[in-house]
């Protein structure tokens, strides 16, 4: 088992420039590695280039330059090795309406070249939840179940890896559960690595064991799921002094002291670890006179403007 699932050094795309449109610079040199056996979220709003990553490592996009590594295949050197060792389920439903679940399976176990006598279509059928609609043409099927089926085209080739892009935008709950579980159990009983881009930070935040953001074709931070989530517990105070600030100051353990070009004092801390009381009273005891003060709040947005800043 190679350490990392993917390594991408300095990827770039440029989407070609349509009849009198700009070019679209989607990938500014992204570096990642992905954990081999984690749940990796990928994170962004959108255009900011996910489905561009996932699309390349899928071999449906080509990428500008840059090197892309999968499952320790370099794309550009062994690219059927590489192909062979990730599964997409894409984020539309384009299924072949003509096709039952069974032979949409051996149609895609076909592309992937996969022998008829190592095929599992039955098992997969199975593991998805679908083995009572097996021969059932695809466009009687209910749209959890076309999410279903499409989770199981990208297994046919027993891939190391699952890449899932936006799998729950627009489904219902029931799905969303459906999807959910059946990734736990690749990645607890299979190891299978698991990707999925998301805006949902919530979801993030339940399923996954690292974290990257990506912003505008860039990446803003790539982080153990919890360490991200413990930025996202800090909160701000902004105190705007009547005095001068003496320097340095006393304060509790664990806050960061940052001095705004406004004169402002930022004091950030962790909820779980000290107070505004806390703060306040040392800030007091530091001899401050305190004109005004305000919270800072952080969200999502928040962690990319903080990241991106320094
Ligand atoms: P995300 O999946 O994070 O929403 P995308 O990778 O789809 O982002 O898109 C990143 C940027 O590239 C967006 O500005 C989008 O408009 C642009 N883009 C995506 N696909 C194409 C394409 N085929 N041609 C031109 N621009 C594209
Ligand atoms: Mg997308």
């Amino acid at each position: 088992m190679t350490e990392f699932a993917i390594e991408i050094e300095n990827l770039r795309k440029t989407y070609r420039a349509g009849r009198g449109g700009a070019e679209k610079v989607a990938l500014k040199g992204i570096d990642l590695k992905i954990p081999a056996g984690s749940i990796f979220g990928l994170l962004g709003p959108n255009g900011a280039g996910k489905s561009t990553l996932i699309n390349i490592l899928a071999g449906l996009v080509i990428k500008t330059s840059g090197k892309v590594r999968i499952w320790g295949f370099d794309q550009d050197v062994n690219p059927r090795q590489s192909r062979a060792a990730i599964g997409v389920m894409p984020q539309e439903l384009n299924l072949d309406p003509f096709f039952s679940p069974r032979g949409a399976l051996e149609v895609q176990a076909g592309l992937y070249g996969v022998p008829k006598a190592q095929r599992r279509s039955d098992e997969i059928l199975e593991m998805v939840g679908l083995s009572d609609k097996a021969d059932a043409y695809a466009r009687t099927l209910s749209g959890g179940m076309r999410r279903r089926l499409l989770l199981a085209k990208a297994l046919v080739h027993f891939p190391q890896i699952l890449v899932l892009d936006e799998p729950t935008a627009g489904v219902d709950i029931e799905i969303r559960q459906m999807l959910w579980a059946n990734v736990r159990k690749l990645n607890r009983e299979r190891g299978m690595t698991i990707i999925l881009t998301t805006h949902y930070l919530e979801e993030a935040e339940e399923m996954c064991d690292e974290i990257a953001i990506i912003n505008q074709g860039e990446l803003v931070v790539q982080d153990t799921t919890s360490a991200l989530l413990g930025r996202m517990d800090a909160k701000t105070l902004v105190i705007h002094p009547e005095s001068t600030v003496p320097d340095p100051i006393e304060m509790p353990k664990g806050v960061e002291i940052e001095r705004r070009a406004d004169g402002a004092l930022a004091l950030s801390y962790r909820r779980g670890e000290t107070s505004a009381n806390a703060i306040l009273d040392a800030v007091r005891k530091a001899g401050i006179v305190i004109r005004d003060v305000r919270t800072e709040e952080p969200d999502l947005q928040d962690v990319f403007l903080d990241l991106t800043r320094g």
